[in-house]
């Protein structure tokens, strides 16, 4: 059997929380052997996600955990402590027996249906490029004879491994064999997220090249603007309650 491809989707609400979720939806309900993990940014799982995924079609886990208001400014990393939970859960609820791959998918990116199957053969942890990101059209891992030499991109170089959150993939084996591996707060500088985590489990030379030696972008680091609201009613509200 193909192995399972884990996507881990932190998200929080706020007003196009269901369209970004809904767009993911159409994408992962079109991939073999798949299991979304939805972990909210709340102290609850909420009604809304809830009654969204229920009827979404895809099969999911729905985790929260709140991120701490500390932890809530700008420059901060996003989403350390949600991507954990579903790392725990993983390692709680998955044995070496089980064959799958984990990936973390945001949820206002832009998926194509062709980066599942180049990652489905993640043997221990798979590269590509990412659209959108350090500053440029794309960063993407340089490959020589089968091997990852380098990094093009736009920001801060000197990083161990200069890949956005959405640019790698790591097999569950991998995940289960190095059980303290996590996503860092302490120590961690802004943008560091990925190198930090990555340098727990893998070394460079280690990394394998997906998308044709990482020359073709099947993902896109978009971001949706927020939607303009400043013409909600005070007062005179609608008859009846609508969930957006
Ligand atoms: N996120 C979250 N809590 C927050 C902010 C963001 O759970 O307070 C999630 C968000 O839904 C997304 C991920 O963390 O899945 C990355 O956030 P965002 O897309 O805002 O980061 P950026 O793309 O700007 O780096
Ligand atoms: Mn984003």
């Amino acid at each position: 059997a193909l192995p399972v491809i884990y996507a881990i989707t932190p998200t929080y609400t706020r007003p196009v929380q269901k369209a970004e979720l809904t767009r993911l939806s159409h994408v992962f309900r079109q991939v073999p052997r798949f299991h979304w993990i939805v972990v909210e940014d709340s102290t609850t799982r909420t009604e809304l996600v809830a009654r969204f995924l229920a009827r979404c079609g895809v099969p999911y886990t729905h985790l929260h955990v709140f991120t701490p208001r500390r932890f809530k400014r700008t420059g901060m990393p996003r989403a350390t402590e949600q991507r954990n939970v579903a790392l725990t859960w993983l390692r709680q609820h998955r044995i070496k027996r089980d064959a799958g791959v984990v990936f973390f998918a945001d949820d206002d990116n832009t998926y194509s249906l062709e980066l599942f199957e180049e990652m489905r053969s993640t043997r221990g942890v798979s590269v590509w490029p990412v659209g959108f990101v350090g500053g440029r059209a794309y960063e993407r891992p340089l490959v020589s004879g089968g091997k990852v030499v380098g990094w093009y991109t736009g920001w801060r170089p000197d990083r161990p491994f200069a890949t956005d959150m959405a640019g790698f993939a790591v097999n569950l084996q991998v995940i289960l064999a190095n059980p303290r591996a996590q996503f860092k707060r302490r120590g961690s500088q802004p943008g560091m997220q990925e190198s930090d985590f990555l340098k727990q489990i893998t070394k460079v030379t280690e990394l394998e090249p997906k998308a044709n030696n990482c020359t073709r972008v099947l993902v896109w680091h978009t971001r949706t603007e927020k939607p303009h609201l400043a013409n909600e009613p005070k007062h005179l509200k609608d008859s009846v309650v609508i969930e957006v």
